[in-house]
């Protein structure tokens, strides 16, 4: 805050996200920290017509993290709902997260961190395994690039 350069051994950023202005400007519900409050159907809870997933949304049934694995999974559901906005029905698609999430995290010297629910480990066995994750999930983009 002050401006001064520190020196430092290690530097951790973890800052969390943030939610971005227009969220609160816009008038739709959202909760205290700015995230439009959606509910299981990632339905704006004051504009049925508004749908949220991902980091800009704040489940209001539940707390959910603002992490890449719950965007991904409530992408198909939010598909699913707009779907059925559009055929003029009630959308009935609802994301249930798991509780936990597995997280892994590389270290930058051939090892990863891994992290679910109680449980963590560490080592170059889980580096290859979050790389056999990531490679597999690629994969089915460059497979849905060169269908098209
Ligand atoms: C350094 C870092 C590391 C992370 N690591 C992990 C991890 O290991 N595992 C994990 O699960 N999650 C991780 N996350 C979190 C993850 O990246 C987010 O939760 C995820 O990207 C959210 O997806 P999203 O589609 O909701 O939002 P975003 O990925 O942020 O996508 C929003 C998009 O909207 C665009 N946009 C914004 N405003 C406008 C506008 N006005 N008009 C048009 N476009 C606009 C942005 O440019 C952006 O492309 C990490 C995040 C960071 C920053």
């Amino acid at each position: 805050g002050g401006g001064s350069l520190e020196p430092a051994d290690l530097v951790i950023a973890a800052t969390g996200s943030a939610a971005p202005g227009w969220a609160r400007a816009s008038g739709v519900a959202t909760d205290a920290g700015g995230f439009l409050s959606v509910d299981a159907h990632h339905r704006s809870v004051s504009h049925p017509r508004i749908f949220a997933a991902g980091d800009v949304a704040a489940r209001t049934d539940r707390a959910l993290a603002h992490a890449g694995v719950h965007a991904v999974f409530a992408g198909p559901v939010l598909a699913a709902n707009l779907r059925h906005m559009l055929a003029g029905e009630t959308p009935r698609a609802a994301y249930h997260p798991r509780w936990n999430s597995l997280y892994l995290m590389n270290t930058g010297d051939g090892s990863a961190i891994l992290s679910y629910g109680p449980l963590s480990a560490q080592g170059s066995w889980v580096l290859a395994l979050k790389h056999w994750i990531d490679k597999r999930w690629i994969a089915k983009y460059a497979a849905l690039a060169k269908s098209e």
